[in-house]
């Protein structure tokens, strides 16, 4: 092939060439913690499973791909992911963060690298102009940021915040983690490392935890860094989970397509529900967000009476979930700017046959 494939065919085969010795196309969990060396210091580019694993090598080789990044490093979990980024800048830097943010990322930005001192941080709502600007300091080293953000699902304008923060000589970030490289390639934005938690729709099923590192061409130093870091401070996934995210992200387009079909009739059934006072859908991906009329109260009876949505943190994966943000996944934000409107119900729309998935919420819906 001259031309690059398809992304269909990266997500299949991008890293995943078949077993040079047996033949087998489906990558091996390589589960061996070490490496026979030929002599002292000569090997065959792995010595310890911490440092490199070829099932891990793989899933790194395949996501960069996907992203159109030059480098990807794999972490145990999106926050050790996001640790590991966050480590890379120098004492007493200040973060610009996204607001409506994962809670966890501002719990790891504010209470763990801010309370040592180690990092300074401003939340600013990207959607409101001169947001940017207000929040920018002299020591602002990074930008980070959720598009669609959560749980209520704006849409920022990656080129222009990346152009902002390059004028200044900071760095860009972006959490794919909604989106998926399916749907946006924030690097071709201009973004310098996309951040995911591949718990969600990498994975996609609900059965492991992982998280990424995706960083753009040209940035050899922060790469090295990076790599410097899984190494150094070891938050590496196991092969068995690097499997299983490589499986998944097989069928990363065909899951993307239906539960963005799903979704979109999600909303617009919502939107014409009279206990919905308001819908947030971006018009593609598995997220919705909607208000409920009646406020918290309602909301939460809502969250307790659907049946299929399962009530549970969480979400992208091949079930339906449904999230009361105040009270769960943004609890450690509850005093924050970061605070959510406890009226707000976030749904993971799953791949289950719609005609269920609108009776149910209906039913919730309708008994409030
Ligand atoms: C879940 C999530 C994270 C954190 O990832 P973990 O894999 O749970 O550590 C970060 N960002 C977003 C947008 C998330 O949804």
């Amino acid at each position: 092939m001259t031309e690059e494939p398809g992304f269909e065919t990266r997500a299949i085969h991008a890293g995943q060439d078949p077993d040079p010795v047996t033949g087998a196309v489906v990558p091996p969990i390589s589960l061996s913690t070490t490496f026979a060396q030929s002599a002292p210091g000569e090997h065959g580019g792995y010595e310890y499973s911490r440092s490199g694993n070829p099932t891990r090598r793989a899933l790194e080789e395949c996501v960069a791909s996907l992203e159109g990044a030059d480098h990807g490093l794999a972490f145990a979990s999106g926050l050790a992911a996001e640790d590991a980024l966050l480590r890379t800048l120098a004492p007493g830097a200040h973060v610009v963060l996204g607001h409506d943010a994962y809670g966890g990322t501002y719990r790891l930005i504010a209470r763990v690298h801010g309370e040592t001192g180690a990092l300074q941080h401003t939340a600013a709502n990207f959607t409101d102009d001169g947001a940017l600007e207000g929040a920018w300091r002299e020591n602002t080293a990074m930008v980070w940021f959720e598009t669609p953000t959560n749980p209520k699902l704006d849409v920022i304008d990656i080129e222009a915040v990346a152009a902002f923060a390059h004028e200044r000589g900071a760095l860009c970030v972006v959490d794919n983690t909604f989106a998926t490289p399916y749907l946006q390639n924030p690097i071709a934005s201009g973004a310098d490392v996309v951040v995911h938690s591949a718990t969600k729709y990498l994975g996609g099923h609900s059965d492991v935890v992982g998280g990424f590192l995706a960083v753009t061409a040209g940035r050899d130093e922060l790469t090295e860094r990076l790599r410097f870091l899984q190494n150094a401070a070891g938050a590496v996934p196991g092969p068995l989970d690097c499997y299983l995210l490589l499986r998944g992200i097989k069928t990363l387009a065909v899951r993307m397509d239906r539960h963005g079909v799903n979704a979109t009739a999600v909303a617009e059934m919502l939107r014409s529900h009279p206990a919905v006072e308001r819908v947030m859908y971006p018009g593609n991906g598995g997220m919705v967000s909607f208000i409920c009329k009646g406020g918290e109260d309602a909301a939460v009876g809502v969250a307790k009476r659907t049946q299929l949505f399962t009530l549970a943190e969480s979400l992208g994966a091949v079930e339906s979930l449904l999230c009361h943000p105040a009270r769960m996944t943004h609890l450690s934000v509850v005093d924050s700017p970061l605070a959510v409107d406890p009226a707000l119900i976030r749904l993971s729309v799953g791949l289950e046959t719609i005609d269920d998935l609108l009776a149910d919420l209906k039913q919730a819906l309708d008994a409030g």
